[in-house]
């Protein structure tokens, strides 16, 4: 017997809706590429986002199509989130950091039919544009007057001409909430980049839940700042999440730099903001310097790569801002876990709250997890006991898009699917989960087990350090030993025998790196993580060298 009640569909269009309906003036403030501030409001936006799903009919764009993005966070890119899927085609959101050869293979791969582009990624479009063989036309997202002039591009189009020439009379279409809306290419370090593709109804899903008050804990009270880009799963979902709660979005665009985010958030009074710990570290830089506080930002969500206890603190405890500190994936939509307490925890000491915030956290209604021996066997959750991580819900990757190969999915005894995320982790008594690796950088030294990301927590927490990766390094008698590569603040004078000092009585001292290579700048992928695989290339044979040899080298 089925249920009495109204068939919604769970379709994103649903949510400009909402916001237009019942947010209708909050606003929408942005940094433009053109370098004014922009702002208008939730009613606005859904008004453009009308327009855009007409001039796409009009161009010819029809159901399933893939529309590229490559743009910054900005209220046009918001108006393509809406209008693209809204009507049914597929928003396909380009990561503009990646090379323009795996650009230029995403955008064949996923077929896109036109890419809109912000003007900063001009270059980038004239590198690629020919070999996008796919692609009808590129869409400047800019008004006519900062239009490029002899851009040398075949069918070249201007967003706000496509939006003056179209009517705002436009019916959202009931679409099948099991259909696709956004496409998203992981940016694997190895392999051509995987699309994953999410659904109305997975995304649908994944907002109810992050919004809740133990995820991000969002509200029509907050203005959200995402720094995450909109480009990187969907800036973990925060463009959804504010329509669905009517909260105020400030978008930053191009400037990421600490000066400009800081500008941002004082001015629009910003309560929630959202970023990876490399852009945070630059943000902390720029207050400390500058003496300055945070006048309105309550909290922060910070992931994409671990939290380091020192940043935790910091903002904590120096400008009373709370870390949530959570941990996705673009396979997951990405939210799996956040790291909200329960009511025991209120009653812990600072040092032990400090310690659980270090946890990458509990699920997100909807996710489940557990971690797996090298037999597949469910291993206990005692915060102690690391093995594979693997989850499973209703916003994880079932299959890669147009994936040739195998399923990417693992079976248990019981015939369930899961997802091997790659990551090693543990799980306490209270489900809390804490990564301790990526599986392919775990340090195994003489057949143990070394998480890194411990390793580097601790050289973080040197005054002294500005980033520190911890990688395995070939061993003559241990096979891996690990080695720390380290980069010092400005004018900070630090030798390795401090460095290696300061790890005494913190951890087993087997743990202990076996040596340190100061550099001046670590590698970073697309989306601000650091690049083991490229700082293994160059220093994975550094501890086979002669003690003496190395400093030389
Ligand atoms: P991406 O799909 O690019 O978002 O990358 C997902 C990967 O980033 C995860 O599998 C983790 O290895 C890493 N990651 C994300 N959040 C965290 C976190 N809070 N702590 C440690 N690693 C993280």
């Amino acid at each position: 017997m089925n249920g009495l009640m109204m068939q919604k569909k769970l379709l994103i269009s649903s949510l400009i809706v909402h916001a237009d309906r019942h947010h209708g003036d909050t606003e929408i403030v942005s940094r433009r590429v053109e370098g004014d501030i922009h702002r208008y409001t939730f009613r606005d936006c859904h008004r453009r986002a009308r327009q855009m799903a007409n001039a796409l009919t009009s161009l010819g764009v029809k159901p399933s199509d893939r529309i590229g993005t490559l743009a910054w966070n900005g209220y046009r890119h918001l108006e393509l989130y809406y209008g693209v899927s809204g009507m049914g085609a597929i928003l396909h959101t380009i990561n503009p950091r990646l090379h323009e050869d795996q650009v230029a293979y995403i955008a064949n791969h996923a077929e896109d039919q036109y890419i809109f582009f912000d003007l900063t990624f001009l270059p980038l479009i004239k590198a690629v544009a020919e070999r996008c063989k796919t692609v009808k036309a590129f869409i400047a997202m800019t008004d006519y007057v900062h239009m490029p002039k002899d851009a040398g591009i075949d069918n070249l189009l201007c967003y706000e001409e496509l939006i003056q020439q179209s009517s705002s009379d436009y019916s959202w279409p009931v679409l099948d909430e099991d259909a696709a809306s956004t496409l998203c290419y992981t940016s694997g370090t190895t392999g051509n980049p995987k699309g994953v593709l999410y659904s109305h109804r997975s995304s649908m899903l994944h907002t109810y839940a992050a919004a809740l008050p133990d995820a991000l804990n969002c509200s029509a009270r907050d203005v959200i700042l995402p720094v995450v880009p909109m480009f990187h799963v969907n800036a973990w979902g925060l463009p959804y999440i504010a329509c669905m709660v009517g909260a105020k979005l400030v978008f930053p665009g191009p400037a990421l730099d600490g000066r400009s985010l800081y500008e941002l958030l004082d001015a629009e009074q910003v309560t929630l903001s959202a970023g990876v710990p490399t852009v945070w570290q630059s943000l902390l830089s720029h207050v400390e310097e500058t003496g300055q506080s945070f006048s309105s930002m309550r909290r922060t969500i910070i992931g994409g790569a671990a939290c380091t206890p020192a940043m935790l603190c910091k903002f904590q405890e120096t400008y009373g801002v709370a870390v949530l500190h959570a941990w996705g994936m673009t396979e997951l939509s990405p939210m799996g876990t956040i790291c909200t307490m329960k009511a025991r925890h209120l009653k812990m000491s600072l040092e032990e709250r400090h310690a659980v915030q270090s946890k990458q956290g509990r699920v997100v209604f909807g996710v489940d997890i557990k971690i797996v021996g090298q037999d597949g066997m469910e291993l206990p959750w005692d915060g102690a006991t690391s093995g594979d991580l693997l989850v499973r819900g209703p916003s994880v990757v079932c299959d890669y898009f147009r994936n040739e190969g195998e399923s990417p999915l693992q079976f248990d005894g019981e015939g369930q699917a899961w997802f091997p995320t790659g990551d090693v982790a543990t799980i306490d008594a209270d489900g809390f989960m804490q990564i301790t690796d990526r599986s392919k950088d775990v340090i195994k030294s003489g057949g143990e087990w070394i998480g890194s990301i411990d390793l580097e927590n601790i050289a973080m927490a040197h005054p002294a350090v500005s980033q520190a990766a911890c990688i395995a390094a070939k061993h003559a008698k241990w096979d891996e030993r690990p080695l720390l590569i380290v980069v010092t603040k400005r004018q900070a004078d630090l030798t390795r025998e401090e460095l290696l000092a300061f790890y005494e009585g913190k951890i087993a001292k087997w743990w202990t790196p076996d040596d340190v290579v100061f550099i001046d700048e670590i590698p970073l992928g697309a989306t601000g993580k650091i690049l083991k695989n490229q700082l293994r290339e160059r220093y994975g044979d550094f501890l086979m060298q002669p003690a003496e040899r190395r400093r030389v080298a």
